[in-house]
This record gives C-alpha cells, structure tokens and sequence, in this order.
C-alpha cells in the first residue's frame, strides 16, 4: 500500500477518513452523551457520567442546524451513543434531512435488538473500536468483555449490511498487533481499518499511553505492507514518517487541520468545538443552543484560520509549512498554552530548509 493512500486525513480526531477524507465535505461529530458503559485507557474525553444532557427537542433543533449550515455526514459519539435513548430517532431524523449518519460504538450496539433498530433507522455505517485480535490485550486496554462485544457488534451489523470500520488507538501497547488485528478484522468481516495514533490528553494522560517513534515505525511498516482488501487509514502519524513519506502524505490537502473548517463538534451540553481535542481542552466557540450554526462556523473560528498562515516559528520557515500548517493546533495548545506553535510532536530541525 502507498502512504499516500494511507493518509486519508491525518488529523487524530478526524472519525471518518476512510469515508470523506481528503474531500472538502462536512462532518459534524455529535456527542450525544458522556455515559459510557467502559473506561478505556486511552479515551480522550474520560467518558463515564451523564450530567446535563440535552433533550430530543434541542438535538433535532442542533441537527437541523448542521444540515441548514451545510453537512453532509454526522457522527455519532460519546461516551457510547447507544447508552442515549434518543440515539435511533436522531439517526432517522438526520436521514430524512438528507445527513449521511454514522457512529462509533464500542460494541454496545451489538444487541441484535439495538442493531435492527439502528439500522431501521437509517444507519449508514458503524465504526467499532477493538484495540488488539489478542482478547486478553484488547480488554486490558478497553475493559473486561469489550472485545467478545466489538466482535458480536460486527457480526449483527454485517447481517444487517451495513457497513463497519474498525477504529483502533496505537500505542506502545499494541503497535505489534497492526498486522494480526488486519488479519482479524478480515476474518471477521469488516470493510475497513482506522488505526489512529495515541494521543496523550483525557485518560491517556493520565495513564502514560503514549506512542514512541521506535513503535510508530514499526506499525506504519506492518500497514503498508498489507496487502489485502481491507481499506485502511492512518490518522495522527505524520510526525512519524521520514521527509520524503511526509511529502508523499500531503499531497491533496490531507495534512491540514479541518477544525472549524470542514469538521465541527457539538459537545453533549450543546457547546460547539473545532474539533474534538479542542473540547478535552474546553476551547468552545459557542453553543449551538443559542447561537445560529452558521455564524458560529462563519465567525467564530478566525483564530484557527488565522493559525494556518502560520507566521510563528519554526514552522515560518518550514518546506512544509503549506501542506503541514504548523500541524495540530489541539497538540500545541496542550504542550505551549497557545495554538500559534509548531506541534510539539514534530521533529521539525529535519524538515526545516534554511
Ligand atoms: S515545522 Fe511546523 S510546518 Fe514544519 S513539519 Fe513541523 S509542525 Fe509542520
Ligand atoms: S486541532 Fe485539528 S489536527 Fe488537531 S485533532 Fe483537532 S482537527 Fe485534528
């Protein structure tokens, strides 16, 4: 496989690369409960109570919103979004709105009741997350008895046809596994993969889930070379690869950051992100409760637009300051308290001309 095929969309919080990455079309991610059933190592959002959510009235007033502002695909997440009871009747009022609804599951949505239901509903496509094809790893990683669920969610959901993407969190912990989790995601049937690169905010913080460029290495080799007919798509890696991979990567847009650009969050309490690491980091830009959709993605995100001029250093000097743009502005306010910085993941003196 050619890197510039894996490299869908390289931003860590991107959830449908596999679908729409390197297209300029709107996804809106919807967290539509904290409530989680797991507590997964390395969940970015520390999912687990469900305090303050909205009503069914205020998501369809949002949702009609997102489609008014112009998106075309809307995601839904948590926490686990089958633990909300308005999950199936959103998904069906965002379907016959003309929005193409998916979402991530961690396995919960595998009860064939749930499942049906789903799918009835207007489901068009399901992200399932498994960690390792070794249970004992996976559910060390995600919570005793995830991954019996995660393979039980593929399973109903293949009988349903829809389809299903494996999204799976590298770490040091799993970068082994790339190749025996593509083996197992074919076994059982999946369409595609999604491994994403760990990212040190929420409970991966906390529990020291990082990723080593050693490591990173070692499971971006296993990707490309798979040869298989799975789909697959690395997201968060860029500061992984050599130079030349790097320049292969970019080609067709797909380094840039799509916060508040062609990607938007709406936060279980209504508030609006640029992205989702934005809203681990609290950096709201409104909430779509009182403020019209449109002016919030018209107005309120001039300072991430601003960032992608990048005029501070060393990206100024950076060959590839067009197609990089500084990288991930949530990483750089997470390191520097301030998203006018290089991403801190990269290794910028080699990339750096003059
Ligand atoms: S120096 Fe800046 S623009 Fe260049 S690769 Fe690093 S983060 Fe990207
Ligand atoms: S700030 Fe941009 S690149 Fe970073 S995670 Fe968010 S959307 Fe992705």
């Amino acid at each position: 496989m050619d890197i510039s095929d894996l490299f869908a969309y390289d931003c860590p919080a991107y959830p449908l690369p596999h679908i729409s990455g390197g297209t300029s079309e709107f996804v809106a991610t919807v967290y539509l409960t904290n409530r989680c059933n797991m507590r997964c190592a390395a969940c970015y959002v520390s999912a687990g109570s469900g305090r303050g959510e909205l009503s069914i009235y205020q998501w369809k007033h949002i949702i009609r919103e997102l489609d008014e502002a112009g998106a075309r695909y809307i995601y839904f997440l948590g926490g686990e979004p089958t633990m909300s009871p308005h999950l199936p009747e959103l998904i069906k009022f965002s379907s016959e709105l003309g929005l193409s609804p998916s979402l991530s599951t961690n396995g919960l949505a595998g009860s064939s009741n749930i499942a049906r239901k789903l799918a009835e509903s207007g489901l068009e496509h399901v992200q399932v997350s498994l960690d390792s094809s070794n249970w004992m790893l996976n559910d060390e990683l995600r919570g005793a008895g995830s991954f019996r669920m995660a393979i039980k969610a593929v399973r109903e959901f293949r009988k349903l046809a829809i389809p299903i993407n494996i999204s799976t969190t590298v770490s040091d912990r799993n970068f082994n596994d790339v190749n025996g989790a593509l083996m197992f995601a074919e076994e059982i049937g999946a369409g595609g993969m999604n491994f994403i690169a760990v990212q040190s905010f929420g409970n991966a913080e906390i529990n020291h889930l990082s990723l080593s460029y050693r490591n990173a290495r070692v499971a971006i080799a296993q990707m490309l070379a798979y040869k298989g007919p799975l789909k697959i798509t690395a997201n968060g890696f860029r500061f992984y690869l050599k130079p030349d991979e790097f320049f292969r990567a970019s080609i067709g847009n797909k380094l840039t950051c799509p916060a508040g650009k062609n990607y938007i969050v709406v936060g279980a309490d209504g508030k609006v992100y640029g992205c989702d690491l934005l809203m681990v980091k609290g950096i709201a830009v409104g909430n779509a409760l009182s403020i019209d959709m449109r002016h919030i993605i018209e107005k309120r995100f001039s300072d991430l637009n601003e960032r992608k001029s990048v005029t501070f250093k060393p990206c100024s000097f950076c060959m590839f300051r067009a197609s990089c743009q500084g990288g991930c502005p949530a990483r750089a306010l997470n390191a520097f308290n301030t998203i006018y910085a290089n991403d801190p993941l990269c290794n910028w003196s080699t990339h750096i001309s003059n």
